[in-house]
């Protein structure tokens, strides 16, 4: 579970806007990473919360629906969302703002490059059956997404252009900005939106994204499903989310794995249960049935005498262990077929059996 975004900042739930303020401006100085006893993973955390809950429209919709709410939103995705346990600091975008660069300037440690942007992770859906789960299978995937310009290789150059210093940070790659802020003013150093930090830029821009590096298309990709993946499990796919622009970074691809039900089976960890039908002939006298297993039919013998809610194990003919080997059992279920209409002659022949 993500951290509660008042314990963070030690607020109550009803806090006022002035309390959040000042419980921000103590911590935020007191965990800045650049002071000694300070803490960078703890100090992005309070960011972070006092982002959320300082802003009114974001507070109430924090309260409402917690932590996560944020990528669920404008993040281009379908539906879903990571919830809570994703971590936020790795997200494009994810609102972190740039008190980092802000302190750094504050406490002495100078201008720092910011790190460039990266890709944004897309998540998706991938549907597969029961028996696709179990054996593991290749599924081909249409992604809509934005990536690496083809034309320029992600330079943002055209062809044959060469780079030369850019011109709005005069190859510094740092621009400095006064920003207002609660603590007061501050004059802070950031990459050079133009160049994205690097100094330089191409002289003649790439016509095919503008010099952005990056185009928006469908890209085809081959997934290899794990054997053994159950429903609801995610899978992710390094570098296959969207292109950064100016050459970054690129996110990641989730795949949630949805595996869709089959009338015979039922999952219970790596075993298969079902149920079979016999006769009541066949459960006094014994006899062999054919069981339906993720392999196929199966023979199954049943001896005489087997009473109703009877389960056979077979074994080894389960589900794959994910990520090992060895397969788990398929359990069955004996259900006795007891006739609902008789005839004269089946009536009497059972009559006999009343002392049994
Ligand atoms: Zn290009
Ligand atoms: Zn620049």
């Amino acid at each position: 579970m993500a951290k509660d975004y008042y314990d963070i900042l030690g607020v109550a739930k009803n806090a006022s806007d002035d309390d959040i303020k000042r419980a921000f401006r103590k911590l935020a100085h007191q965990y800045h990473p650049d002071k000694t006893g300070g803490n960078d993973t703890k100090f992005k955390e309070i960011n972070q919360a006092y982002q959320t809950l300082s802003d009114a429209e974001k507070r109430k919709k924090y309260d409402q629906f917690g932590a996560g709410y944020e990528q669920m939103g404008g993040g281009g995705f379908g539906s879903g969302g990571f919830g809570a346990g994703f971590d936020p600091n790795s997200w494009a975008g994810a609102g972190m703002g740039d008190l980092g660069e802000m302190f750094g300037d504050m406490f002495g440690g100078g201008a720092r490059r910011r790190e460039p942007q990266r890709g944004r992770h897309i998540e998706m859906d991938v549907h597969v059956t029961f028996v696709e789960a179990a054996f593991g299978v290749e599924k081909d995937l249409r992604v809509y997404k934005t990536m690496t310009c083809e034309e320029c290789g992600g330079t943002g150059a055209e062809k044959g252009s060469k780079r030369i210093e850019c011109s709005q940070c005069a190859g510094s790659g740092q621009v400095r900005k006064v920003q207002q802020t609660i603590l007061g003013n501050f004059q802070t150093v950031g990459a050079c939106p133009r160049c994205d930090g690097k100094g330089s830029a191409p002289e003649k821009e790439c016509h095919a994204c503008h010099g952005n590096g990056i185009t928006k298309g469908e890209r085809e990709l081959r997934v290899q499903i794990p054997a053994g993946i159950a429903d609801g499990e995610t899978l992710r796919m390094y570098g296959e989310g969207e292109a950064a622009p100016h050459g970054g970074r690129s996110g990641d691809l989730y795949l949630n794995v949805r595996v869709k039900r089959d009338a015979r089976f039922e999952r219970n960890g790596s075993d298969v249960h079902s149920e079979a039908e016999i006769t009541v002939a066949t459960a006094a006298l014994g006899g062999e049935i054919a069981v339906d297993t993720i392999d196929g039919a199966v023979d199954l013998k049943i001896p005489a005498g087997t009473q109703p809610g009877t389960a056979f194990r077979l074994r080894g003919k389960g589900i794959p262990h994910l990520r090992r080997s060895g397969r788990g059992d398929h359990i069955v279920q004996i259900i006795v077929r007891i006739p609902k209409k008789l005839s004269k002659e089946q009536r009497k022949m059972l009559e006999g059996w009343e002392d049994f």
